[in-house]
C-alpha cells in the first residue's frame, strides 16, 4: 500500500475530536501552537450526544474552567434546564447529586464549609449537551487556527526522539507530539503500550430511548431493586443496571426490543410492555486506568486514560480536567520555556485524581449491587447523607470544590482552583484568564512583586489592587490553568515568589 505523506509538522496531533481532544486544542492553540485534530468520524452528530443521551453534568471545576475561557456563555442548554419552571415542582426540595442513587439536596448543605467559595464563585454544577459542548468548543478550536480532519481514523503511530509520525490508513502525518483523546477504546493507547490497569465490570448498562403501553407500572425516578436499578427520568428514556457482570455487553449481540423487556421486567419486577425500541446502546463499570500518561512523545488524556461507570457523572470533568491541566505544560514545553519536571507533573497531579474517580465509581457499584450487604451499606449511607455534614461531604465529593493538588508551599490555598476574587472595578479574576497567563495577583501593591512578574514576560500578567473578600491573603500566584502555585497572607517574602514563579514558570525571560 503506498503511504501519502502530509509534509507540515504540526506541533500536536490530537486523536479524537470529542469534548477532551477538541478542549486540549482550545488550549494549545491559545499557547500559540499549532494543532491538527485527526477524527474517525465523518459527522460529529449522534443522537447518542443529544438529549436526552447526550446529558452531562459539569461539576464546579468543568464550569470554573469553561468560564475562565470566555466558553460558559455559549452554553445554552442549561439556561433553559435551569428554569424552574421547566425542572421542579412546586414545594419540592432542589437535588444537588447523587451518590449510588441516594440524593443529596442543596438545602442539606453547608457551604460555610468551603472556605475559599466566594459568593462570585461559578456554579458548583451546571448540566450540558455532549453535541452542543462539541459545538461550542469546536467553532473555539476553529477560531483559534486548530486544523481539524474528520473521517480519519489514527491507526497507528510511530516515534523517534524528535517527532511522531502518525498513520491513518494509507495517510501519514507529521508532529512534535501525539495525545490520544480517542476515547474508551483507545488506539493511541493501545499502540503506545500503556497498561491498563483496573477492575471488570459487575453489571450491563442500557440507556434506551423506547415506546412503552403501560408506563404507569414502572416507578417515577431511580429505582433501586432487588435485582439493579431503573430509571425514566422523561417519558421513554429508561436507563437499567443489570448485574450480570458485564455478560451482555461483552457478548456484542445485538441489542434487540425483546432483551430490552426481558431485562427492564425482571428488574422492576412488572409486566411492563415495550411496544418500540427506537435507540439503544450499552455500557458497563468497567473501571481502569494506564499506569502512565506518558510515553516518550505520546501522552494520553480523557477516556484514553482512564474509564470507569458513569455513575454520578464523573468521566466527562474527569478530562476536562486533564485538558486543562496538560495544555499549557505541553505548550511550554514545546516552546522551551518548561522548567524541568513541568510535563511529568501532568501525570502526577491528574493520576490520583483519576483514581479517586474509579473507586468512586466502585463504592457506588458496591452498595447499589443485589444482596444483603449492600443493602445494609446502602442504609447507612442513606442515613449519612440526610444529615448536614454528610450532604456538605457528598456534594464536595461531587461537585469537585474540594478537589486540590498536592504541591510544594506550607499555604492551604496552594494546588487548589483560585478563589473568584472580585476586584474594586468589579472585574473577577476568572475573567482575566481567558489569555491563559499565568497571574501574579498582588492585593498589597508590592514594588517587588510587579518587578518579579515583569520578569516573565507575558508568561505571568500583574494584577494589583484590592477586591472585595480578599480571605486574609497578601498575593497569589495563578497558574495558566487556574490552580494557586503560591499563596501568602502577609508580607510577600520574594525569595518564596521567584522560586515558586520558576517552578512553574521556569527561568525569568527579561530583567527589566
Ligand atoms: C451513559 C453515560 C452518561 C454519562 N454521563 C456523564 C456525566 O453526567 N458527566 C460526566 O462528566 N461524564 C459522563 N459520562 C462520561 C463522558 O461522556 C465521557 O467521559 C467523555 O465523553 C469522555 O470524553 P473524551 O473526549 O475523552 O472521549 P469521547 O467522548 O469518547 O471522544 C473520543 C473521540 O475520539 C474519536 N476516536 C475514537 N477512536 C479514534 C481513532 N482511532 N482515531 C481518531 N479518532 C478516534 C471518537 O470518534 C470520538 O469523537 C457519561 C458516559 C455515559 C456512557
Amino acid at each position: 500500500m503506498k503511504t501519502t505523506q502530509n509534509n507540515s509538522i504540526h506541533d500536536v496531533i490530537i486523536a479524537g475530536a470529542g469534548p477532551v481532544g477538541l478542549f486540549l486544542a482550545c488550549e494549545l492553540a491559545l499557547a500559540k501552537c499549532s494543532v491538527l485534530i485527526l477524527e474517525k468520524a465523518e459527522d460529529p452528530h449522534s443522537p447518542l450526544k443529544q438529549v436526552p443521551f447526550g446529558i452531562r453534568g459539569l461539576n464546579a471545576l468543568s464550569v470554573e474552567a469553561l468560564y475562565r475561557r470566555d466558553l460558559l456563555q455559549e452554553l445554552e442548554l442549561h439556561k433553559r434546564l435551569k428554569n424552574p419552571h421547566l425542572n421542579a415542582k412546586q414545594g419540592t426540595r432542589r437535588q444537588g447529586g447523587h451518590f449510588a442513587g441516594i440524593v443529596f439536596h442543596d438545602d442539606d448543605i453547608d457551604t460555610s464549609q468551603w472556605r475559599y467559595r466566594l459568593p462570585s464563585s461559578t456554579e458548583t454544577s451546571l448540566i450540558s449537551e455532549m453535541q452542543e459542548l462539541e459545538t461550542v468548543l469546536t467553532r473555539r478550536a476553529e477560531a483559534l487556527g486548530v486544523e481539524i480532519k474528520r473521517g480519519l481514523a489514527i491507526t497507528g503511530f510511530h516515534q523517534t526522539g524528535d517527532g511522531v509520525t502518525v498513520q491513518s490508513g494509507n495517510r501519514s502525518f507529521q508532529s512534535k507530539w501525539l495525545v490520544g483523546c480517542d476515547g474508551s477504546r483507545s488506539v493511541v493507547r493501545k499502540a503506545g503500550g500503556f497498561e491498563f490497569a483496573g477492575t471488570e465490570p459487575e453489571f450491563t448498562g442500557y440507556s434506551t430511548l423506547v415506546d412503552i403501553a403501560d408506563p404507569e407500572k414502572l416507578s417515577p425516578g431511580r429505582n433501586v431493586t432487588p435485582t439493579g436499578m431503573y430509571l425514566q427520568s422523561q417519558p421513554g428514556y429508561v436507563i437499567i443496571q443489570d448485574f450480570d457482570g458485564g455478560a451482555f455487553h461483552h457478548s456484542k449481540k445485538p441489542i434487540t426490543l425483546e432483551h430490552v423487556q426481558e431485562v427492564l421486567r425482571r428488574i422492576s419486577n412488572t409486566d411492563v410492555t415495550i411496544t418500540a425500541l427506537h435507540i439503544a446502546t450499552t455500557w458497563t463499570d468497567r473501571a481502569r486506568q494506564t499506569t502512565s500518561y506518558r510515553n516518550g512523545r505520546v501522552l494520553l488524556a480523557g477516556d484514553a486514560a482512564h474509564i470507569h461507570a458513569p455513575l454520578g457523572g464523573q468521566g466527562l470533568n474527569l478530562g476536562l480536567g486533564d485538558a486543562m491541566n496538560l495544555g499549557w505544560k505541553l505548550a511550554a514545553t514545546i516552546q522551551e520555556k518548561a522548567p524541568e519536571n513541568l510535563l511529568d507533573s501532568y501525570y502526577t497531579e491528574r493520576y490520583p485524581l483519576g483514581a479517586q474517580v474509579l473507586d468512586w465509581s466502585r463504592a457506588q457499584v458496591a452498595i447499589m449491587k443485589p444482596g444483603p450487604t449492600a443493602r445494609a451499606l446502602n442504609a447507612i449511607i442513606r442515613d449519612l447523607i440526610d444529615t448536614r455534614d454528610g450532604a456538605t461531604y457528598f456534594a464536595g465529593r461531587v461537585w469537585g470544590v474540594n478537589t486540590h493538588y498536592n504541591l510544594d508551599g506550607n499555604h492551604p490555598l496552594i494546588g487548589r482552583s483560585v478563589p473568584n476574587f472580585e476586584l474594586e472595578d468589579g472585574t473577577r479574576i476568572g475573567e482575566l484568564m481567558h489569555d491563559g497567563q499565568g497571574i501574579l495577583l498582588d492585593f498589597d501593591k508590592n514594588a517587588s512583586l510587579k518587578t518579579l512578574a515583569n520578569e516573565y514576560g507575558d508568561q505571568i500578567k500583574y494584577i494589583s489592587g484590592s477586591a472585595k473578600d480578599q480571605l486574609g491573603l497578601s498575593a497569589v500566584l495563578i497558574r495558566p490553568d487556574g490552580f494557586v502555585a503560591w499563596a501568602v497572607d502577609s508580607g510577600p517574602n520574594l525569595d518564596d515568589a521567584a522560586q515558586a514563579a520558576s517552578c512553574w514558570f521556569g527561568d525569568p525571560i527579561a530583567i527589566v
